[in-house]
């Protein structure tokens, strides 16, 4: 058996966008994914279709699964031969535990990798607009955390009063009594504190104040948040720019009609203009390509026919798939192809096969996966199918209260509007404005 690996990776802050092109392409490769909550849900999206995603928790306060069981787990996965991808919010190695998994593994015999992300102190001073140096303010900052049932007892808050900045993780719960242990140990009450919670997430809010306001403000800002103490936060009123986009808050699904497009929309496509304007954008397919059914008398049908319709590129690779899957050599295949769609050529050319026309054809698809006449076979990804897919998969997205859509053109886009759950308020945003669906 192929010895299973583990992949520690730091998912980044929450924006899909900002997790590693490393962290990425090791995710889409693995068996079985390992999330905490703060890895993000639209990361995940990353991991292909059949990879097994298990999720540890790590709710503040409940730990769904406790540390060693995620040890446990992260090594007896590998074991298996799996390659075990471990995500974690931000950066794995900054509250991460990755130390603890990773030691862990090593006893096993368990071989990992560790990709770092965009930890939170350095999303929220980035989105925030709150440099964490600046030569004119500090030389130095100290990342620590707020987080009292720390192992090694409590932090000795007096030994950083005197840093220039803090960043602090986890602190909210604590502020008031961090905040008198600074003063009390020297820092001036007009030190300005900025918390900065869900930092480059379309949720992100910062909320300035003083040390000696800061335990009053701190009871009306949410986890997930970063704290960051000290006069480089006066920054902030010249360099903030995040919450100032006009699309700030907005969840922006990006519909478009391909998987393939999905899949790689990072790596080849322009940001999407709605991204600029500070959206949180996803790409989604709209259209999903769905497997022909596994059986003997489809590969018989496909081997037997005259002539072969193929309605659009997903269905060319839905019959090439299952060929692949039975072994089939290509070749085997006597009936001319047609292609019904542009996209149905480009993929029969992509196998080698070159579509004749299908002009003169009357051939019907009738929403059926596989259609046979006497001597045509029309072979198509079944409408109604993709549509619950793909709203399946919309619905994910639509959970967030903040959630709206765009659509490019796309002939379902009215049906698939239908659908929309009332909460979703659609609008068109610049060139993706399809103003007849609205
Ligand atoms: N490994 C993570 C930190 C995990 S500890 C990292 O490198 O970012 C969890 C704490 O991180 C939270 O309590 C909060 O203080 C901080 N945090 C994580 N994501 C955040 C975000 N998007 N905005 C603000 N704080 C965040």
């Amino acid at each position: 058996m192929r010895p299973g690996w583990v992949a520690f990776v730091g998912a980044g802050p929450g924006d899909a966008s900002l997790i590693t092109v490393r962290g990425r392409q090791l995710l889409r490769e693995a068996d079985v994914v390992v999330y905490d909550r703060l890895a993000g849900s639209h990361v995940l999206s990353f991991a292909k279709t059949g990879a097994r995603r298990i999720y540890c928790g790590k709710e503040p306060h409940v730990h769904t699964m406790k540390q060693a069981e995620i040890n446990a787990c992260l090594i007896s996965e590998a074991q298996r031969g799996h390659f075990v991808v471990r995500l974690k919010g931000g950066d794995p190695s900054v509250f991460g535990r990755v130390g603890e998994e990773a030691q862990a593994c090593r006893a096993a015999g368990v071989p990992y990798v560790i990709v770092p992300g965009v930890s939170a102190a350095m999303a929220a001073g980035a989105y925030a607009g709150i440099p964490l140096t600046h030569r004119d303010y500090n030389a130095s900052f100290a990342v620590v955390t707020g987080n009292r049932c720390h192992p090694h007892g409590p932090i000795d808050w007096a030994a950083y009063a005197h840093v220039e900045t803090l960043v602090i993780y986890m602190g909210l719960a604590a502020m008031e009594s961090i905040a008198n242990a600074l003063m009390q140990s020297g820092k001036r009450p007009d030190t300005p504190v900025a918390l900065i919670h869900a930092a480059a997430t379309p949720m992100q809010h910062t909320t300035v104040a003083q040390l000696a306001t800061a335990a009053e403000v701190a009871v009306h800002v949410r986890a997930p948040a970063i704290i960051v103490i000290g006069d480089i936060v006066r920054l902030r009123a010249h360099l903030a720019w995040a919450e100032q986009l006009p699309l700030h808050g907005q969840t922006v699904v990006q519909l478009c009609d391909d998987d393939r497009f999905a899949d790689d929309w990072f790596a080849d496509d322009p940001l999407p203009e709605a991204a600029f304007l500070g959206a949180a954008v996803t790409v989604r397919p709209l259209l999903r390509a769905c497997a022909l059914p596994d059986e003997p008398t489809c590969v018989s049908r496909l081997l037997e026919a005259q002539c072969i319709v193929f309605a659009s590129g997903y269905a060319v690779d839905a019959a090439i798939r299952l060929l692949v899957a039975h072994d089939i050599d290509i070749r085997r295949l006597r009936a001319a192809v047609c292609a019904e769609e542009e996209t149905a050529r480009v993929r029969l050319a992509h196998y080698g096969l070159r579509a004749t026309k299908t002009e003169g054809q009357t051939v019907k698809t009738e929403g059926q996966t596989v259609k046979a006449t006497e001597q045509t076979l029309t072979v198509h990804h079944g409408e109604a199918h993709a549509h619950a897919i793909v709203l399946g998969a919309l619905h994910e997205y639509w959970r967030t209260p903040t959630a709206e859509t765009v659509w490019i053109e796309h002939s379902w886009q009215e049906a698939v509007f239908a659908q929309l759950p009332a909460a979703v308020r659609p609008r068109t945003i610049g060139a993706y404005a399809f103003d007849a669906a609205l």
